[in-house]
């Protein structure tokens, strides 16, 4: 069995004192919301913080409401099942739950917050090993051996097993919440103790480095994620993975437009999940404004706009069969935004409506 390391664990009762906590303790603490994913790493030695810093006794840190201007304020404690099943939720942002339904399993999905979602550590396959696995192949930069372990002359963390004479992390976003709430313009609000609240888009949350993959600040908590609405807006998410019960995704398309009476795009916002470092905002979006989506424009929208992913060979698939199956599930997210039914679209379509979409 596998335990976690010794820690300190500090229960705050207010964003405030969580961000205290932070601040007095830089690198030394980090933050516990549902735990599914820090657990994990702790038992693996990823992390070895001396304070965790749990913000689920923080009153008020978990809800969903909907404002007078029709957006949605959600708590970043809120849980992916409670978020997945709300009816207003699934009504006007149908790509969210969508996306939030699809991370895990239903037992997951029941402790795993959204804010935990969006900071989710990236992942490849040299990286998510117990510590003896990746002892045993030398550290990677990473994730180098941890001070004090029995390594110690030799701990590794300078090199990539993916791309060995790169000097930056490939690690890969795996968020399935993060490209979609970018895809809906979605922000996210920060405090810290020294610098205060912050609002950030989702889409400017990420960085395409491994290791530094978020531009929010280690001593900050995310507090608030508010989803605006478009009025006329639609939203679709389609999630490669091998296994439709749990897996992490390994392409994602999350897709968003507001269209014209007469159907032509008003404005769109497509983002390509799990191939990059980062949640890929794709510009091509743009050129779809003014246009109906027809099958040429969509394919024409697919072909240049799936030349962006260019997957490491560091989850799982192979890398030229995930770059190939790209345009197609472009394709599909933009034939459900434009009204075509999912489930008349083949194999693909019918897993992907019914939230399993694996191809395995
Ligand atoms: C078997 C399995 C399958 C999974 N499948 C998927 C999947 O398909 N898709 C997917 O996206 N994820 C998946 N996950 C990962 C994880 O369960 C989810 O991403 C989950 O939403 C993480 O939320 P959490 O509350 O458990 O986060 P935690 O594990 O508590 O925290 C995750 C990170 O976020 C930070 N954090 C948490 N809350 C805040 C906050 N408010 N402000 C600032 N930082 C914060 C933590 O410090 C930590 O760095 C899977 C996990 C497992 C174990
Ligand atoms: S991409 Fe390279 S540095 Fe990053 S986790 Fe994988 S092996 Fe380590």
């Amino acid at each position: 069995m596998m335990r976690c390391p010794e820690f300190r664990y500090h229960a705050a009762k207010t964003v405030e004192e969580a961000a205290s906590v932070l601040a007095d303790h830089g690198p030394k603490a980090m933050l516990l919301a549902g735990g599914t994913d820090v657990v994990p790493n702790l038992k693996r030695r990823q992390h070895r913080p001396e304070v965790l810093v749990s913000l689920r006794r923080i009153p008020g840190f978990a809800g969903i409401s909907i404002g007078g201007d029709g957006a949605a304020v959600i708590g970043p404690g809120t849980t992916l099942a409670d978020l997945a099943l709300d009816g207003r939720v699934a009504a006007e942002w149908p790509g969210l739950s969508r996306a939030v339904g699809s991370i895990a399993s239903p037992l997951i999905r029941a402790t795993a917050t959204l804010g935990g979602n969006l900071c989710l550590d990236t992942r490849c396959n040299y990286y998510n090993q117990n510590y003896e696995w990746r002892q045993s192949i030398r550290f990677c930069m990473k994730a180098p051996a941890p001070h004090g372990s029995a390594l110690t002359e030799d701990a590794g963390g300078s090199v990539c097993w993916v791309a060995p004479a790169s000097p930056r992390c490939w690690a890969v976003s795996s968020t399935d919440g993060g490209p979609m709430l970018a895809a809906l313009g979605a922000t996210v609000e920060l405090r810290s103790k020294a610098r205060g609240k912050r609002d950030i888009a989702v889409a400017d949350l990420y960085n395409d480095d491994g290791m530094l993959f978020l531009k929010k600040a280690p001593d900050e908590v995310v507090t608030r994620v508010r989803v605006p609405r478009a009025a006329g807006q639609k939203s679709a998410y389609w999630k490669l993975r091998r296994r439709g019960s749990f897996d992490f995704p390994v392409l994602s398309v999350a897709a968003a437009a507001t269209f014209s009476k007469s159907g032509e795009v008003t404005d769109a916002r497509v983002v390509l999940g799990a191939v990059a470092s980062m949640p890929l905002v794709l510009a091509e979006s743009a050129s779809l404004v003014g246009k109906s989506l027809t099958d040429d424009v969509i394919a024409e929208f697919a072909g240049a706009a799936s030349r962006h992913a260019k997957p490491m060979d560091n989850t799982d698939f192979q890398t030229a069969w995930r770059r190939k199956v790209t345009a197609e599930f472009l394709t599909g997210a933009l034939r459900e935004l434009r009204g075509d039914d999912p489930r008349t679209m083949g194999q693909l379509g019918r897993r992907v409506a019914r939230g399993a979409s694996c191809l395995g």
